[in-house]
């Protein structure tokens, strides 16, 4: 994981979305589906290797991803994925015909424009936010049936679909995630923006510098 997505989680643990957590998962949807595990106020990495929650199979016959595997998380939920999505499912309307309303839709919408799109109704667009935000909720229940993390943030350019995705990933995490009922209260959108990067690497260079804790929240 690059070192500005690091800094990004520490900001949402520290003084963001994930601010009550003792432990938390942050998600970075851009073009692709970054990670980063923050517990106790330190970043987690196993043997030197960060989680690449991104890379998670979600299906083992799914779309290539970049990283040469098959049907990763970020082959749904990140950038690339979702206008993967939108493509396929214009294109099978279009092959299907009939009356449908993917005439509404562009290929190259960006997500919040497909997130404004379902809520006012277009079936279509409700249908790739449905695939991407089902996706979603997989991989986090996934991560949570073996890490019970006390919130997942979700991040990055693509969490300004979110009304669009939240829907279809909690749900899912409700019916995937052991003993978890999370009435909405487990999974929150990022809420320093642009901002959360500068807070971590502001609060991590205080930490280093007194070669202490970072305050307590
Ligand atoms: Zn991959």
């Amino acid at each position: 994981m690059d070192n500005d997505a690091t800094m990004a989680a520490l900001g949402e643990y520290w003084r963001g979305a994930g601010r009550e957590a003792t432990s938390m998962l942050m998600l970075t949807l851009g073009s692709g589906v970054g990670s980063a595990f923050v517990s106790q106020g330190k970043i987690m990495e196993m043997n030197g290797f960060s989680p690449e929650v991104g890379h998670m199979v979600i299906d083992l016959d799914g779309p290539v991803c970049h990283c040469g595997k098959r049907g990763c998380l970020e082959t749904y939920a990140g950038g690339f994925g979702i206008q993967r999505i939108l493509k396929e499912t214009l294109k099978s309307a279009q092959e299907a015909g009939g009356h449908t309303d993917a005439g509404d839709l562009h290929p190259s919408l960006t997500p919040l424009d497909l997130s404004r799109k379902a809520e006012e109704g277009n079936h279509t667009a409700r249908e790739v936010l449905f695939q991407a935000g089902y996706a979603l909720g997989v991989g986090i229940s996934n991560v949570l049936n073996v890490f019970r993390v006390d919130q997942v943030v979700v991040g990055g350019g693509i969490a300004n679909a979110w009304d669009g995705l939240y829907q279809h990933a909690e749900e899912t995490i409700r019916h995937q995630a052991f003993r978890c009922n999370t009435n909405g209260a487990l999974i929150h959108k990022a809420a320093l923006g642009e901002r959360a990067g500068i807070t971590g690497a502001g609060l991590s260079a205080v930490h280093h510098a007194a070669n202490k804790k970072i305050p307590s929240k």
